[in-house]
């Protein structure tokens, strides 16, 4: 077989594409026939595909190029460590300077007494760390009947079989016999679809005490933990209302519930602080943190927990890890990449600059006749498609029609924005200009009129 590369036409890279790639979340017959788009580079926000086409990245990939592509330090950083030190693990009482470092800036940059860090390959795996954490901690402290983990509807943890049950996505629950038991899933605070008569903070305040009512009925004697993202991501960028937050932290603290926090979008700058939990005003136990720490140039994940859990684990051999677990050259790229955040003060740039001037023009396309609520935390944000303001109404089209025909004028507009169901979203890099964030909104209002005039 000849040598495939960026050069060949793009119908040869999709027939190859559809004879041997199996796509994640794909139906991949149909896939097949239609062809993948072919991303060949990136620059700043900027894809190119293999026609030459420029697409705007308004989802920094899958929620994680915090920093923009295209960065030749982390180039650098990664090059330098496969030189030095490729590989080794941190199993048999040996480490690393890579592992040593980036747990360390972890702890100094991670609230109150989030001081260790459990390091994974992504997000799905340091979440699978989480439900063995728990678990083990209460049975060393003698409660090993204290292991029902709760989690929430529509949630996305991961998609490994123990992040996939901690999740609460209908469609993942229906295949592969998962979820594996003791976990419970409680309401989302999802108002717009499911406030009803409720204001959004009597909907906030009844929707966190659903967490107190499943503890009664479970038994406070059984549950370890409720793990929740502080800004439901993948479920469609869910912004809980104000009352939701500090209700869930009194009750978790008044039945000695372990917090977890499930940072993997929301950490490092993307709501504005350096985490989530610090933005909804949160104290968690333990933080899943994964896309972020490396903007998504190395795979890397982990569980950041806190002095407590770390010194109870510390007493018993915990057999839990994995290959890559701290892998030297995925942590020298996620320390390059925590240097830049830092020094070029992106995170400021968020909270002062871009996120200031995103929500103004995000909020005004609520004015749009097929926008109902826009939502906006920092830089990720999303709209919900109605026909009917006012009601709050549903389409009647199959859930997802609508949000799928919006998705593909952007598609079709050089725009990368998501659907979930009837909701559009974005989460583009933090380094998003204010010329940028214009010529986004030029592309995201064409493609909601294109989309408007084809539903009519
Ligand atoms: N947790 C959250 C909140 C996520 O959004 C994701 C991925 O989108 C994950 C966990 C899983 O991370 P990964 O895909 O790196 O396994």
């Amino acid at each position: 077989m000849s040598t495939i590369t960026n050069h060949m036409p793009t119908a040869e890279l999709q027939a190859l594409d559809a004879a041997h790639h199996m796509h994640p979340f794909s139906a991949n017959g149909p896939l097949g026939k239609e062809g993948a788009r072919v991303i060949t580079r990136a620059k700043g926000v900027y894809l190119t595909d293999s026609e030459g086409e420029e697409i705007l990245d308004a989802m920094a990939g899958l929620w994680c190029v915090n920093i923009g592509y295209g960065r030749d330090e982390l180039a650098d950083a990664a090059a330098r460590q496969m030189r030095e030190l490729p590989y080794y693990n941190t199993f048999f009482k040996t480490t690393h300077v890579p592992a040593i470092a980036l747990a360390a800036k972890l702890a100094e940059l991670a609230p109150g007494d989030l001081n260790h860090v459990f390091f994974a390959a992504g997000g799905s795996e340091a979440n699978d760390t989480n439900i063995r954490l728990v678990r083990t901690y209460w049975a060393e402290k003698g409660h090993a009947d204290k292991n029902i983990i709760i989690s929430r509807k529509n949630a996305y943890h991961g998609s490994s079989v123990g992040s996939a049950s901690l999740g609460g996505m209908v469609g993942m629950h229906a295949q592969g016999g998962i979820p594996i038991p003791n976990i419970h899933h409680i309401n989302q605070p999802n108002w717009w679809a499911e406030g009803g008569d409720m204001t959004p903070e009597e909907f906030g305040l009844a929707r966190a005490r659903e967490l107190e009512e499943a503890i009664q009925e479970l038994g406070e004697d059984r549950v370890a933990a409720f793990i929740a993202e502080p800004v439901q991501g993948a479920g469609g960028v869910i912004v809980a209302p104000e009352t939701y937050w500090p209700e869930i932290q009194r009750i978790c603290d008044k039945y000695d519930i372990l917090l977890i926090a499930d940072e993997v979008i929301c950490g490092f700058g993307r709501t504005g602080n350096w985490f989530g939990s610090q933005t909804v005003g949160i104290r968690p136990d333990i933080m899943t943190i994964a896309k972020g720490l490396s903007s998504g140039y190395a795979p890397i994940g982990g569980s950041i927990v806190n002095d407590e859990i770390a010194e109870v684990i510390g007493n018993t051999e915990f057999n839990h890890g994995y290959t890559y677990s701290g892998h030297p050259v995925a942590a020298a790229v996620a320390l390059e990449n925590l240097r830049i955040l830092e020094e070029e003060k992106i995170v400021e740039h968020v909270r002062d600059v871009a996120a200031p001037y995103l929500k103004q023009k995000w909020e005004a396309l609520a004015d749009h006749p097929l926008v109902g609520e826009a939502k906006i935390v920092g830089m990720m944000a999303s709209i919900a498609l109605t026909p009917d303001k006012a009601s709050r109404a549903k389409f009647a089209s199959e859930p997802g029609t609508i949000g799928y025909i919006c998705r593909d004028r952007c598609f079709g507009n050089n725009l990368i924005m998501r659907h979930v169901g009837d909701r559009l979203i974005i989460s583009p890099p933090l380094v998003l200009t204010l010329s940028d964030i214009d010529e986004m909104f030029e592309r995201i209002l064409k493609s909601l009129d294109e989309a408007q005039a084809d539903i009519i």
